[in-house]
């Protein structure tokens, strides 16, 4: 798991992070490490084992081993596993959230909430003797019953981006061994070490060996899941360019894959909206975790008059965001997830004014902390064709576009290549349903800047947000993690059997 070891050169030590292979860690087969960071003062903590082919084949070939049990043991035996891993997790709250500040770097609060969310998708999962009652048809010809059964797929493999490092995972672990799969996770490379404690509470549940495995590592790893021949399926969370590619390879390679990508979420503001309650929603759902979210809002349409009155609220709650370590009580926000992201960041707000937007409020200089920090940023006057629009920065940089009505404003988001959250402000419920009916997002928020659906929904966005068609967790996970198969059966009246050479037709 995580162990400590010195520096070289005498120094500070740094953690090294293993793999969980069936059960216990695995140092893998090379030495080859990636550097973990606390991005909230710059200094490098750990060193993650980067897997390779061999390490990930041993990972694979414990999840396959362990699939057969697995896949057959009772209902109840599952749901026992995850009922006491839910109280587990309940208990590390703190701890976890602990990790995913240190690691990450978002506040406290903020790493608490996602564990909270994350739990809540085990105790769907508990309900797994319920959520796989096959459908049964009784006499659907005489003396012939249908019945539905959901097996299992097998081995899947679940591959998770660093800004949920708990979230995520259990977004896919949960459902997919609750449904009778093994599992092989591949966590961010840039905090990793949360799963490793979902790895243990899962172990202390009861989980037999084999079932839930970590391999660490970055694309080699990756590549070497989406081709493995005895993977069944993958489960995929981070950008789009990485999602398309994992969609395209793992479909090629004959897994059943949905691929969740990343994002470029509006806020319509229209203009009977109360100003000051979209301000607040604004700055909340624009620089929470520092925008480091998939369902943050980065675009702010202001329509019609709203405009100059909403830029004026936005930025005057700007100084009241309190940017800091996570770790500190006061900090609200916290740093970026590396330097190189901080400096990608600076890039778009620096290119923005040359393109045509005005930098209402630059996060530059807002803190001479030494981690990886940006403070909150506004641009106005931001449009489609400028980069700073046209592409997902996730940082905590918002833009505001300014449109003249409804149906412009429902056009930009439509045209917007993603489509994974969207949110209306509004006291026109009439507005509200067209909304809801005309936008092509597959997350709508009305007045709710950030619509993450409840557990026992299911998430997924449209068009370059999700690759594969189907959405993660809650009722599309089930479908997801089973195969379905039907039995159609009689059991004949020896009294009534007869020779009959025709196709079979109700009677
Ligand atoms: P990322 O795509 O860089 O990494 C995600 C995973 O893919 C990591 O495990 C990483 O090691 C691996 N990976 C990276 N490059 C790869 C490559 N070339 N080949 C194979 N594997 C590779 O994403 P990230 O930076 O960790 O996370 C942020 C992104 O994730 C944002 O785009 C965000 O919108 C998106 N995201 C989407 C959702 C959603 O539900 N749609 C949720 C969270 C994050």
């Amino acid at each position: 798991m995580r162990a400590s070891s010195t520096g070289s050169d005498g120094g500070p030590s740094l953690q090294r992070i293993e793999h969980w292979i069936n059960g216990r860690t695995a140092a893998g087969t090379s030495t080859r490490t990636l550097p973990v960071f606390d991005p909230a003062r710059g200094t490098e903590t750990g060193a993650v084992r980067a897997a390779t082919p061999a390490d990930v084949d041993a990972a694979v070939g414990a999840a396959t081993e362990a699939a057969a049990a697995w896949g057959t043991s009772s209902l109840s035996e599952r749901a026992g596993v995850l009922f006491r891993f839910r109280d587990l997790l309940d208990r590390k709250r703190d701890d976890l959230a602990a990790v995913v500040t240190s690691e990450h770097g978002k506040v406290r609060a903020d790493a608490l909430g996602e564990v909270a969310r994350g739990l809540e998708n085990v105790e769907f999962a508990c309900g797994i003797p319920h959520l796989l009652k096959g459908a049964h048809s009784s006499e659907v010809s005489t003396g012939v019953d249908v019945h539905t059964v959901l097996q299992p797929l097998g081995v899947v493999a679940g591959i998770t981006p660093f800004n949920f490092p708990v979230m995520v995972p259990l977004w896919m672990l949960s459902n997919a061994i609750a449904c009778g799969n093994t599992f092989v996770l591949k966590p961010s490379e840039k905090d990793p070490s949360a799963s490793l404690i979902l790895a243990d509470l899962l172990q202390r549940a009861g989980l037999p060996d084999g079932v839930f495995n970590v391999v660490h590592g970055d694309a080699e790893a990756v590549d070497t899941l989406l081709r493995h021949p005895d993977v069944d399926a993958v489960s995929f969370v981070g950008s789009t360019a990485v999602a398309r590619h994992v969609h395209e390879t793992a479909t090629r390679a004959g897994k059943r894959v949905q691929a969740l990508g990343g994002a470029k979420n509006h806020m319509v503001v229209l203009p009977d909206a109360d100003v000051d309650a979209a301000a607040d929603a604004a700055v909340s759902a624009a620089y929470g975790s520092a925008g480091e979210r998939c369902m943050a809002i980065s675009v702010v349409v202001a329509v019609g008059g709203v405009a100059d009155a909403l830029v004026g609220a936005i930025e005057a709650r700007i100084p009241g965001v309190v940017i800091g370590p996570g770790d500190e009580e006061a900090s609200m926000m916290g740093p970026l997830i590396t330097e190189a992201h901080r400096e990608r960041v600076r890039g778009y707000v620096d290119g923005a004014t040359d393109e045509g937007a005005r930098v209402v409020v630059d996060g530059a200089a807002a803190t001479d902390r030494p981690g990886f920090f940006y403070g909150c940023t506004l641009l106005d006057d931001d449009k489609p064709g400028m980069r700073a629009y046209d592409d997902e920065i996730f940082g905590p940089v918002l833009g505001v576009v300014r449109v003249g009505s409804f149906a412009e404003a429902v056009t930009l988001v439509n045209e917007n290549p993603y489509g994974n959250g969207v949110a209306l402000f509004t006291r026109d419920g009439g507005a509200a349903r067209r909304f809801e009916r005309e936008i092509e997002v597959g997350m709508v928020g009305i007045n709710v800047p950030i619509p993450v659906p409840v557990a026992w929904h299911s998430f997924g966005g449209w068009k370059s947000s999700l690759f594969g068609d189907a959405p993660i967790y809650g009722p599309e996970g089930i479908r997801f993690y089973t195969r379905p198969k039907v039995v159609t059966s009689r059991w004949p009246d020896p009294a009534s059997s007869t020779v009959d050479l025709g196709f079979p037709t109700t009677r």
